[in-house]
């Protein structure tokens, strides 16, 4: 989730999951192109684009997307969020995002009203706006004002930080560590996390402006989701901050967006 207002309630996403058929939208040609054109692409090669292209039509088929708050859901929206959503598991073998059908779009922030588990495991009943949000084995939700201002280099994807949650959560409560792959350190991958929470914890407290949204210090699966956005959008900000995190992701994702960024000559530059 994420602080950034219609309302969102479990009788809503009720309603919304008999309104819409799973898989009611195939790919639209004119937002897939729109999407591919957005700097978090740069650097795909025809091979990849045509992976991603199938993982977008894949989705598109295994979920439910619906409109909320008065928002009508079309192909090409769906095709937009689709295709932010698959790039983090472009190169991952399995299908990461099975378990949960629903994606939810309002047209702007929403109120989430209702429980959510601190990290003690305390439940406390919440209401905050949001731009996002992700229950585990339940909905995602996306607010599409959000999903306008993702894709631009920037730092900013509300679409995967909401499904690194989902890849969070696939070995339980999202904690800002998943499942991870054979031959990963799970030692190191907990004290390279740790090292950059504490620390970006610290600044933030300190008063700090730093490059990193601080909506990062929330919790460890804030962390991971708003720091996957870096890896995505801007590697090149999380790279110069925490390198070893970096390092993690790269393994976890299996992309080095940093290199392909730079190959790409876009923003980043060398
Ligand atoms: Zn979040």
């Amino acid at each position: 989730m994420r602080d950034s207002a219609t309302s969102l309630n479990p009788l809503d996403l009720l309603a919304s999951m008999f309104d819409s058929g799973r898989g009611a939208y195939a790919l639209d040609e004119a937002a897939w192109r729109a999407a591919l054109a957005l700097p978090v692409f740069d650097g795909l090669d025809e091979a990849a684009r045509m992976r991603l292209r199938g993982l977008v039509q894949g989705l598109l088929a295994d979920k439910a997307f619906s409109g909320a708050g008065g928002l009508e859901m079309d192909a090409a929206m769906a095709t937009t969020i689709a295709a932010f959503a698959v790039l983090p598991v472009l190169e991952l073998e399995e299908n990461w995002y099975a378990g949960w059908v629903e994606v939810v779009v309002y047209p702007g922030e929403f109120i989430f009203d209702g429980e959510q588990m601190d990290e003690t495991g305390v439940v406390h009943h919440v209401r905050h706006a949001r731009s996002g949000e992700a229950m585990a084995g339940g909905p995602l939700v996306l607010s599409w004002q959000d999903v306008q201002g993702s894709g631009r280099g920037e730092g900013f994807n509300v679409v995967i930080h909401e499904f690194a949650h989902k890849l969070d959560m696939r070995n339980g409560e999202a904690n800002g560590r998943p499942p991870l792959h054979a031959g990963m350190d799970p030692a190191a991958w907990a004290e390279v996390w740790l090292a950059a929470y504490d620390d970006l914890c610290r600044r933030v407290d300190d008063g700090e402006v730093t490059q990193i949204d601080p909506y990062a210090t929330e919790s460890p699966a804030e962390c991971f989701a708003v720091l996957s956005e870096y890896f995505f959008e801007a590697p090149h900000v999380l790279h110069a901050e925490y390198p070893e995190v970096y390092g993690q992701l790269v393994q976890f994702y299996r992309q080095d967006t940093l290199a392909r960024l730079r190959q790409a000559g876009g923003i980043i530059g060398t």
